[in-house]
């Protein structure tokens, strides 16, 4: 059934990459983007709410039910980087999603990447922005790590993120409950192809392939060269064995602020 699912979910992406080209300033997680550039339609007459036309609003495409089919979310950390977009285009074409945690730092220096990956449906979460080990911190420091990116996410979405990833999957009681005062559940991960030591995009292929499992998240970096080149060959595998690539919050449920994931 993944591969029904894996159309239907192509589908939605497809209707909301043709309402983004087209102008409109809604975001397929319903969130209003600032950045977006001001909507000029050609038929002025027709007002917003008058419309007629039974193209389904960006905010339809169904969420894949996870309880139901063999899912697994597949995250990216420290990008966006200049390789971010060619693996967004490699998700789309195969009608596949994932989570993408940034960096504050390179939000700023890539901003039209990040709006691109919110408005096509992709989850966008809140790697902090200066990438240190936050237990090591103090309170008003580990705030400010968290608060300066999800300002970032803002700005260059519209929307506010509601998933952190530590930087090193390091944190601490402390930690998640700062998190939580600020809207954020706690991500970590339960595999990956270590994607930082394995410097080889077949290498990155075969071990995600061995270590997916139903119900993972999944670790990797959206920085290497070699992971992004293992993105069609991995989600097409995945996609074989009858896995449905999802985001963080689809996998996991309504995210809860303050609290750890993977709980198990
Ligand atoms: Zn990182």
């Amino acid at each position: 059934m993944g591969y029904a699912s894996g159309r239907f979910a192509r589908l939605g992406l497809a209707l909301v990459t043709l309402l983004s080209v087209g102008g409109c300033a809604t975001s397929a997680a319903g969130g209003a983007s600032s950045v977006a550039p001001t909507t000029s339609t050609p038929s002025a007459s027709v007002s917003a709410s008058a419309s007629l036309t039974p193209s389904p609003t960006p905010s339809a495409p169904a969420k894949p039910d996870c309880d139901q089919l063999k899912c697994i979310a597949i995250t990216y950390d420290d990008g966006p980087s200049a390789l971010t977009d060619q693996l967004i285009d490699d998700y789309v074409a195969a009608g596949a999603n994932a989570t993408f945690f940034v960096n504050g730092q390179f939000a700023r220096t890539y901003p039209e990447t990040v709006k691109r990956a919110h408005q096509l449906g992709f989850e966008v979460g809140n790697h902090t922005t200066s990438h240190k080990h936050l237990p090591k911190l103090d309170d008003a420091t580990i705030a400010k790590e968290i608060s300066s990116t999800t300002k970032s996410i803002e700005w260059a979405t519209g929307a506010t993120p509601t998933l952190l990833r530590p930087p090193y999957g390091d944190r601490s009681e402390r930690v998640d409950r700062i998190a939580g005062e600020q809207g954020l559940a706690v991500i970590n991960w339960d595999t990956s192809p270590a994607d930082w030591a394995n410097k080889d995009t077949a290498t990155i292929v075969r071990l995600s392939l061995e270590r997916a499992r139903p119900g993972a998240i999944l670790l990797m970096h959206d920085t290497h060269q070699w992971t992004v080149d293992a993105a069609p060959a991995t989600i097409k595998g995945l996609q074989d064995q009858g896995y449905t690539l999802v985001t963080v919050s689809e996998l996991i449920g309504e995210p809860v602020p303050g609290k750890l994931y993977p709980t198990t």
